[in-house]
């Protein structure tokens, strides 16, 4: 079915006591598509791309991963079936890179985990003979953040959740990810779901992008329309503010 949606939301509210995070969110992502979930810090992006591994469950609402009703699944095998970078990259600091790299496909007893850790490393461009053996805290920021996105390739999910994979880093190691991100893309055409809250890094990287507000969507479009065509005075701000009107 070609036209099951790889991720899907339909109306899903999420509420922590008096703050609503999410408030009746729809969006869908098609297969082999990237789209960026871009807005305000507290807008809603980590809750709804949360939503998709069941590490938040909504109110209402419905949440489907290739087509499924993520209600009905086992959350472990959901989580491991889905390539999920979290916000500040979460690696295990006693752990060696390849270690981490390996965690998902160790978790499921694969005798290859190792070999699989490698290999991914060597596509993120840390060569092993070098970094492998290497604790998180002897990386550069730029590269711890190439060691979380090998980690949540090393099973090649179909599905990749980012949050943030690129935030806290200085504008040229920023620039090398990107290129980084869009060569991987080009070899591994993951359905990619990019939690940003800079503008400027959607546009140059998703399909489409989908502005956040307050827990709603205020706006999905390719960046093109986007920029040509904002559907609010909100998002033609926030691209005035990010230079791009
Ligand atoms: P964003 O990722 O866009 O910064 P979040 O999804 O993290 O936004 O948060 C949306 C709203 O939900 C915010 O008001 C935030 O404070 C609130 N929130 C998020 N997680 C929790 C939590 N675990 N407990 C209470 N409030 C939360
Ligand atoms: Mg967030």
């Amino acid at each position: 079915m070609p036209d099951t949606p790889a991720l899907q939301a339909d109306t899903v509210t999420k509420r922590y006591g008096h703050v609503i995070a999410l408030r009746g969110v729809s969006l869908r992502v098609a297969a082999g598509e990237c789209l960026a979930l871009v807005g305000e810090s507290g807008s809603g992006k980590t809750t709804l791309l949360r939503a998709f591994n069941r590490m938040v469950e909504p109110e209402a609402g419905r949440v489907l991963v290739n087509g499924r009703d993520v209600a009905g699944e086992d959350p472990v095998a959901l989580r491991r079936s889905i390539g999920y970078v979290q916000q500040e990259g979460g690696l295990l600091p006693h752990w060696s890179v390849r270690r981490n790299a390996a965690l998902v496909p160790w978790l499921r007893r694969d005798d290859d985990a190792l070999v699989r850790a490698d290999h991914v490393l060597v596509l993120v461009g840390l060569d092993p003979a070098t970094f492998a053996d290497r604790r998180p805290r002897q990386l550069s920021g730029g590269q711890r953040q190439r060691v979380a996105i090998a980690r949540a390739l090393a099973d090649r999910p179909s599905i990749l959740l980012m949050d943030e994979p690129f935030g806290a880093l200085d504008a040229i190691t920023r620039a090398e990810l990107h290129e980084s991100f869009e060569a991987l893309r080009a070899e591994i055409p993951t359905t990619t779901l990019l939690v940003t809250h800079d503008l400027r890094e959607a546009a140059r990287l998703a399909d489409r992008i989908a502005v956040m507000r307050a827990g709603g969507i205020e706006q999905v479009a390719a960046p093109a329309e986007l920029v040509e065509a904002p559907s609010s005075a909100y998002v033609a701000m926030l691209l005035h503010r990010a230079g791009l009107r």
